[in-house]
């Protein structure tokens, strides 16, 4: 018995396909009795493998929320072997108010893990997520994006931890995936990431960064949802007709961020996709408040291809300008 206090309107170990809500109690002035309706969805049928698919972790990261509403109405119980758990709108709040946070604890769901069942919404739902989803299930696929601030080239993602039992079947996933770019990254296990959560819970996860810019490409949202179905058929829970994927994508075992230094408005110099040079200038940082001033300059410090850039041009010491897939 769960110690924590979300109640799951549907029955997770029946056969079928059911839709409903997670009903967090939320007691507020408008709403003594209140509960905020978490979405929720499973697809189950015979024996096989239990998997978690999530989006809304960011609540405007709507790439994936657009793919899993998506897959809710298509999937069909006799194409799956197992159990597919859909979380749309995972930090829900977040994810009707359009923010990566929740507007009613500030909590960052991907940063929240292992939760706390006591505590905010946020944490109440990192909570039912680690010890009752992730407990139960064998895959998370946990999609992110750029989100209003960030706008990536189509990547799918592979947390590293050590001795990580489900390297090769990672890898496997990765290369198959179908998206232009692959990127591996290591994680602690203590992390509160989502896929920290699953590696304690022994779950295989993988993540993705589609897109951004606080809008759905269509382009993006067709081509992961037929490596998300690629890797769902992978691993034995989906049997569906599959396209044929692309070809392979490019893979990076290393990662850089690049900051702002300064305040003022940030000019960039290169685009996702692009294949850039250690040494190359990356963005310029002018300073309208004081005419005269000449820009200062970021440069790349790694070879590598640009994953994501940043959005808006007002920027401080500590923002984020682009993230590079390195080898
Ligand atoms: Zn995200």
């Amino acid at each position: 018995m769960s110690d924590n206090p979300i109640v799951c309107e549907i029955d997770l170990a029946a056969p079928g396909k059911q839709t409903g809500y997670l009903r967090l109690p939320h007691s507020v002035h408008r709403s003594a009795y209140g509960y905020l309706p978490i979405p929720i969805a499973c697809v189950a049928n015979g024996a096989g493998p239990t998997v978690l698919l999530m989006s809304g972790n960011h609540g405007d990261e709507y790439e994936g929320q657009v793919i899993l509403s998506t897959m809710i109405r298509e999937l069909e119980p006799a194409e799956v072997s197992g159990r597919i758990i859909i979380l749309p709108m995972a930090n829900f709040p977040a994810a009707q108010a359009g923010m990566r946070t929740s507007p009613i604890d500030d909590g960052n769901l991907n940063r929240s893990f292992p939760g706390n069942p006591t505590g905010t919404p946020t944490q109440i739902i990192a909570h039912y997520i680690e010890t009752v989803l992730l407990k139960e299930a064998d895959f998370l696929f946990d999609l992110h994006s750029g989100g209003s601030s960030l706008l990536y080239a189509p990547t799918v993602l592979a947390p590293l931890f050590e001795n990580d039992p489900d390297e090769a079947l990672k890898r496997e996933i990765v290369d198959g995936f179908g998206l232009p770019h692959g990127l591996w990254f290591e994680r602690p296990e203590s992390g509160g990431y989502s896929s920290a959560a699953a590696f304690r819970q022994s779950v295989c996860s993988i993540t993705t960064e589609l897109g951004g810019a606080g809008t759905v490409n269509r382009a993006y949202t067709q081509e992961a949802k037929a490596g998300l179905e690629r890797a769902l058929v992978r691993i034995g829970v989906l049997d569906i007709p599959l396209a044929p994927a692309g070809a392979a994508p490019r893979i990076f075992g290393k990662e850089d961020l690049i900051y702002a230094q300064e305040t003022g408005l940030y000019e960039p110099l290169a685009e996702p996709g692009d294949t850039v040079e250690a040494g190359e200038l990356a963005a310029l940082i002018h300073y309208p408040e004081t005419p005269g001033k000449e820009p200062g300059e970021v440069y790349f410090d790694n070879d590598g291809v640009v994953l994501c850039k940043r959005l808006p041009a007002r920027v401080e010491r500590g923002d984020c300008l682009f993230h590079l897939g390195c080898n």
